[in-house]
């Protein structure tokens, strides 16, 4: 494997477009899939993903190095495209693209028509290197000697002199600036845990308002969500609107205009991408704008990538204050709406299979909790993230990882002699302090408030405060007292 490979493997940060420099893929957007994709004489390979997914940034240089074997710019036939689908949510939705990532091949040998969903190869095949540029040989029609001319119809990538480098190389240069873009926010140091779980909040909410956009109908046809993916859309946001700390009243509109538009639908049973479209149009949370369900990115406080968030919003949901409406099933509803989500709302196509196979498979000893235990499924939550950072630095070929908390963050939490090597009271409170607060219980009036796409401002705002804030706290107290962390200093 080449060096920049394994950069883009240890990589957990998202990088946009995965193929913008690339010689061999081209990155399309929707229209020049329709114009030039789909109404093309000559074979296509399409990589659908999203620049979130770990498993997209996996694959993109087997892609790439399957693409620089066969693509015309290597007298192959075959020409090579990938689409960020965040970028095109409407067109993949209409494509069906129900996971990341999804290889589609068109106009190949027994294609009939020009259909724009093109085919979907076994995913065995197209996950190794060897066998999928076999099958693409094989598989590939002849091509006539005027192909050629027909494939100038697509303009080439442009490549400047510097930029034919290889893309480990450009990656590493991104990485490099995007290091010193995140030393130069204030939050990379080291903060309160007031502060710590206000962040977390606010990178939940952005995980929120991102997944309903992006994740919603991913399981849905025809621009519509029926059956059981509608049923769980329905469940999640019910619960939401009970559960989730940040937005309360704009996540209870939600719920309740997201029923309305199904119940108001022809058959009473659907509701079409438009439809949930419009609900979400300037609907933000407490502290984050609508806007963030497009580009999540500036909006980020802690995390910088999807998933990040994706498990800030289920551990900040585990200690949430408000339980669910049945306290004697709140732990096993937590666990069933998250395993919803991941089901039918989560683009990650690696991720969903490992996560369902663990669940399903009692892992962590999930099916011994009892119903109403809240605390043991937000344990469960945490033991199983720490299991998905072990198995991908596995995975990477990385060394193991720290798990959380760090000893130096929580060194009660660390129990040499117990067999998990954790003191699970400690780890609960640990994570309590982390990722939420006694304050919002209710709506914080504070905060509260229909955000519009020009909350940037306030947002702002807002941070400096929270910031200003942490930091007249962090003086005041080491003045007085040795810098405390942890626990004790939760909701002071
Ligand atoms: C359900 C799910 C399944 C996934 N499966 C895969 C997969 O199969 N393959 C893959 O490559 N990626 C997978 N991911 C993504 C992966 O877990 C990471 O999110 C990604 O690699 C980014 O890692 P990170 O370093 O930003 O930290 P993350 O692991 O995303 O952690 C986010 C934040 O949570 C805190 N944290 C870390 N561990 C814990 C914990 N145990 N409890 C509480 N807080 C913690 C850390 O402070 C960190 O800042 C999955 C994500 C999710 C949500």
């Amino acid at each position: 494997m080449r060096a920049g490979s394994l950069l883009v493997l240890a990589l957990p940060v998202s990088l946009g477009q995965l193929f913008k420099s690339s010689r061999n893929v081209y990155e399309l957007d929707a229209q020049r899939v329709e114009a030039e994709v789909a109404e093309s004489r000559s074979p296509w390979v399409m990589m659908y993903y999203a620049d979130w997914c770990p498993h997209c940034h996996h694959y993109a240089p087997i892609f790439e190095r399957i693409a620089g074997q066969i693509s015309p710019l290597h007298q192959g036939a075959v020409s090579f495209g990938a689409v960020n689908c965040p970028d095109f949510t409407a067109f993949c939705t209409k494509i069906q693209i129900q996971g990341y990532p999804t290889v589609r091949t068109y106009h190949f040998t027994g294609d009939v028509g020009a259909s724009l969903a093109g085919k979907t190869p076994d995913r065995h095949i197209v996950h190794s290197e060897a066998q999928f540029t076999a099958w693409i040989t094989r598989n590939a029609p002849v091509v006539e000697s005027n192909a050629s001319s027909e494939q100038t119809k697509v303009q080439e990538p442009s490549v400047s002199n510097s930029s034919q480098e290889l893309r480990g190389q450009n990656t590493r240069g991104a990485l490099k600036a995007k290091e010193a873009e995140e030393l130069q926010k204030p939050w990379a140091h080291e903060v309160l845990p007031d502060a710590m779980a206000a962040m977390r909040l606010a990178d939940a909410e952005v995980a929120l308002l991102y997944s309903l956009r992006q994740g919603t109908f991913l399981k849905g046809s025809n621009g519509e969500l029926k059956g059981d993916s509608l049923v769980e859309l329905l469940r999640w946001l019910d619960y939401l609107a009970r559960t989730f700390p940040g937005g309360r009243k704009q996540l209870r509109q939600l719920a309740e205009a997201t029923h309305q538009a199904v119940s108001m639908s022809s058959a009473g049973n659907a509701l079409s991408a438009e439809a949930f479209g419009k609900l979400l149009d300037n609907r933000g949370l407490d502290r984050i704008p609508a806007e963030a369900g497009h580009k999540p990115e500036a909006y980020w406080r802690k995390c910088r990538s999807y998933t990040c968030s994706l498990w800030t919003l289920f551990h900040v949901l585990s200690v949430s204050e408000a339980k669910s409406a049945a306290p004697e099933t709140a732990g096993q509803d937590l666990l069933a709406r998250m395993r919803g989500f991941v089901a039918f709302f989560f683009g990650c196509d690696y991720c969903r299979d490992h996560f369902l196979e663990a669940f399903d498979s009692c892992k962590l000893g999930r099916c011994k909790l009892s119903a109403e235990d809240v605390s043991g499924a937000a344990l469960w939550i945490w033991q199983m993230h720490n299991d998905v950072t072990l198995r991908v630095a596995a995975e990477n070929f990385r060394p193991i990882p720290t798990l959380w908390p760090p000893e130096e963050d929580c060194p009660e939490c660390w129990d040499k002699k117990s067999p998990s090597g954790f003191n699970s009271a400690a780890v609960l409170a640990h994570l309590s302090a982390e990722y939420g607060s006694a304050e919002w219980h209710e709506d914080t009036p504070w905060l509260s408030g229909a955000w519009t796409a020009h909350g940037a401002v306030p947002l702002a705002l807002v941070s400096a405060l929270m910031l200003a804030f942490g930091a007249f706290k962090l003086m005041s107290r080491s003045s007085h007292e040795p810098a405390a962390r942890g626990k004790d200093t939760k909701g002071s």
